[in-house]
């Protein structure tokens, strides 16, 4: 791991004393981190939050940007998932409605046969997903009717002969993280390189810190640790700890970012080889385009010409009337998922997550893989693990808005 690739730090201090203590001690402030804080604080536990960048600087602010079941492991069968990501999409609906926004994505088909299939399994995805607080009424679901479809540049000349709408939520990954980090009372350590750690052999006691912005030295203590690493995890305890093992396999994603094309008003889906979905999302008064998967070995990487090619060539095939390699790409960014690897060996397409108890430190626990959208449920159950205490606000406590200020020592 080098240190180049890491944002400078901003300007400023950072205000907290020298040494700290905590119940809980988080390390990693993504969608992970920053909810296992709130969860937390909403039982009455002290943590900390320390990151080396900014909150929401890794790959929870490169995500397609979905609260979503998956409509894809309709194709892949794994039910359980959508399921799950299904009732997490209500949850987020309830309790961040500012940072969510319910869409009817349409999923276009090439023939008649696809069509049906599509509309069979589209309409058991939305019957599962049939919670959803806050649907506006205006949006409709299930068969696109012709003129609609036809009104819309991306049917022209293409493959497609008609589509199918569902629904899924959209949301801002990097805000809605640090609404999750406002939402707790964790002292806020971002900005603070990891030095070294203090241990008592089976235990981890303290960790030496350094905030990069003005070099101050913090020593931070705690009971319990969790380390919420997104892709940086195995380069982290590789370098803390001299760990090898590969707890992850890393596999990149790209999206880009066009001016808004007239008459693109919904997200498409396009389904691809593989059980691979091509996104293509007017958001923000922009059309956002993704994704890609490529096998990566670190959670900085550059974009790929390769990658863009393949982003490029999709699109020509798909959607062949809109003149995609004249228009400008206003931006582009890569994010890299962390997918666990099950016995060394990861399932293409799984995004399960793992929480693993470390062999040798019995007060640490790692968050493996997951996703933004399962991120709730995952560390709502890790706080239950670690504190004894179940917590039903979790599912109902709406969100604070992240206002940029440290939150006061308890
Ligand atoms: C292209 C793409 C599309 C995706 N689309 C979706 C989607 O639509 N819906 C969905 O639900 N999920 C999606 N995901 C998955 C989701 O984005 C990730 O699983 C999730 O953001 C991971 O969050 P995290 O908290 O585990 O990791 P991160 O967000 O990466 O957080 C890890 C944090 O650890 C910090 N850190 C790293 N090393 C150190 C260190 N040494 N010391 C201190 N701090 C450190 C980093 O700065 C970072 O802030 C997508 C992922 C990608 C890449």
């Amino acid at each position: 791991m080098t240190d180049s690739p890491w944002p400078a730090p901003p300007q400023g201090t950072c205000g907290l004393p020298p040494a700290l203590e905590v119940e809980v001690a988080i390390l990693g402030a993504g969608i992970h981190g920053a909810a296992l804080a709130r969860e937390l604080t909403l039982r009455g536990v002290s943590c900390a939050l320390v990151d080396r960048g900014e909150v929401g600087g890794g790959t929870s602010q490169w995500s397609s940007q979905l609260l979503h079941g998956g409509i894809r492991y309709m194709l892949t069968g794994d039910i359980r998932q959508m399921r799950e990501g299904l009732a997490e999409r209500a949850t987020w609906a309830r309790i961040a409605p500012h940072r969510c926004r319910w869409e009817a994505f349409w999923m276009p088909h090439r023939f008649g046969l696809e069509g049906l299939a599509h509309r069979i399994g589209i309409g058991l995805y939305d019957h599962w997903g049939a919670e959803r607080p806050g649907w506006p009424p205006a949006l409709h679901l299930g068969h696109v009717p012709r003129a609609a479809f036809e009104a819309d540049p991306r049917s022209i000349q293409g493959p497609f002969r008609g589509a199918t709408a569902y629904a899924d939520l959209m949301t801002w990954d990097r805000e809605l993280t640090r609404d999750l980090a406002a939402s707790s009372g964790a002292l806020r350590l971002d900005f603070h390189e990891p030095e070294g750690f203090e241990d008592a052999g089976a235990s981890l006691k303290a960790l030496r810190l350094r905030d990069r912005r003005d070099g101050t030295a913090r020593r931070l203590a705690a009971r319990r640790w969790v380390f919420a690493l997104g892709p940086w995890t195995d380069g982290a305890m590789a370098q803390w700890f001299g760990e090898s093992r590969k707890r992850l396999r890393l596999s990149s994603g790209i999206h880009l970012w066009f001016d808004a094309v007239p008459g693109c008003e919904r997200p498409w889906a396009i389904r691809r080889p593989k059980g691979r979905i091509l996104f293509v999302i007017p958001r923000d008064g922009m059309l956002q385009v993704g994704t890609t998967e490529r096998e990566v070995d670190d959670g900085w990487v550059p974009i790929l010409e390769a990658e863009r090619a393949e982003l490029f060539e999709a699109l020509g095939a798909c959607l062949p009337a809109i003149p995609w390699r004249s228009l400008p790409v206003r931006a582009e960014e890569l994010g890299v998922r962390p997918l666990v690897a099950a016995g060394g060996v990861t399932t293409h397409l799984s995004r399960e997550a793992v929480l693993e108890r470390h062999a040798r430190f019995q007060n640490l626990t790692l968050v493996l893989g997951g996703k933004l959208t399962t991120a709730r449920a995952l560390m709502d159950h890790l706080a239950t693990d670690l504190t004894g205490i179940r917590c039903e606000a979790s599912r109902t406590e709406p969100l604070r808005l992240w206002d940029g200020q440290p939150a006061e020592i308890r």
